[in-house]
């Protein structure tokens, strides 16, 4: 039986949201963004071991308090210029102790609201299919693509199409074949894809947000506190 594997890249600098310190250390709901994307993955009993990436030089790991979830998180400081490289990175660095048909579920630590159901969902509908899977939303909104002078140029049909978000769900092998590849990827899913390999879209939710600008901060907690309660 091959095992599942949580891999989180956390090394990036965050500058898109006007703060000094890295997206993944700012605070909500008492502890640090990166946090609550780990306490979330830990949560999940199919998940062997929850690894993140961390910059090189990160010096604000060790002022938090992880001990909560020590059991199953290993922190490995190697992260890289892009997310794609923090990602390959992170996956050299474990090739010990990951098997090639082993699962890795590749999540943002942006992305503080995953919720155990979310996970479930993505591990129960891709179960053994070597394409993989990505949690995604069918996109609601009608797109406009702008010209330069914030006019619509144009409006893109949105019928099938989706936004992804992560967890995203490939076989060790098959990631690090596609990352070796691919180099400049926003996701690991384009370079899945590029392999000519088709990844499964799974259903989420828009709670699974990624915070991107101060609001998504704020949006954030209330869905952790409404959730709580
Ligand atoms: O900046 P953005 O929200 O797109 O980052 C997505 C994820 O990639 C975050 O978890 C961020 O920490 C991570 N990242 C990284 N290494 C980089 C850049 C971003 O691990 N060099």
């Amino acid at each position: 039986m091959s095992k599942h594997f949580a891999l989180v890249p956390a090394a990036g600098s965050g500058s898109r949201m006007g703060d000094a310190q890295p997206k993944q250390y700012l605070s909500l709901a008492g502890r640090p963004l990166l946090y609550h994307a780990l306490a979330a993955l830990c949560r999940v009993p199919a998940l062997s071991l929850v690894y993140v990436v961390l910059a090189v030089d990160d010096g604000l790991w060790q002022r938090h308090d992880w001990t909560p979830l020590a059991a199953k998180l290993r922190p490995l400081f190697c992260g890289g210029a892009s997310r794609a490289e923090t990602v390959r990175n992170g996956l050299r660095a474990i090739a010990g102790e990951v098997g090639a048909l082993d699962w890795v579920l590749v999540h943002d630590a942006a992305r503080p609201c995953l919720d155990d159901h979310h996970v479930e969902r993505l591990l129960r509908e891709v179960g053994e299919d070597d394409d993989g899977g990505i949690l995604a939303v069918p996109l609601a909104d009608t797109l406009k693509r702008a010209d330069a002078e914030s006019r619509i140029a144009a409006t893109v049909p949105r019928e099938g199409l989706w936004q992804a978000q992560t967890p995203q769900m490939f076989r060790y092998h098959t990631l690090r074949r596609a990352l070796d590849r691919a180099r400049d990827v926003t996701d690991e899913a384009s370079a899945v894809e590029a392999l000519g390999l088709r990844p499964k879209l799974v259903a989420a939710d828009a709670t699974n947000l990624k915070v991107t600008y101060p609001l998504d901060l704020r949006l954030a907690e209330w869905i952790l506190a409404n959730r709580e309660s």
